[in-house]
């Protein structure tokens, strides 16, 4: 057993070290922790890890045809999107 993995709990942040990052995953999983996709990186990300931010998203349905979902992004991608939560920019008149 390494000593030099700290002791996580449920709720924690993820660690940088990949051993450290199974463990903490691990207590997350047995606290119950439910991932949640991220709607822009398509990770798995614990609720911790996402922001309050949510996108519009088009996903295919089982029969492929579009649907619009909303969802949560994690805190990463949150950074990326300045404008997440304005309005979404109009859209072209194609005719
Ligand atoms: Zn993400």
């Amino acid at each position: 057993m390494l000593d030099s993995i700290p002791e996580f709990k449920p709720g924690d942040m993820p660690p940088d070290g990949y051993l450290a990052w199974h463990e903490w995953a691990e207590v997350q999983r047995a606290a119950g922790i439910e991932q949640v996709s991220c709607c822009s990186c398509c990770l798995w990300q614990t609720p911790q890890e996402l922001s309050e931010v949510t996108i519009n998203t088009i996903m295919r349905d089982r029969l492929g045809k579009k649907i619009e979902i909303k969802g949560p992004v994690c805190k990463k991608c949150a950074t990326k999107i300045p404008s997440a939560n304005a309005a979404p920019p109009p859209v072209p008149n194609l005719g």
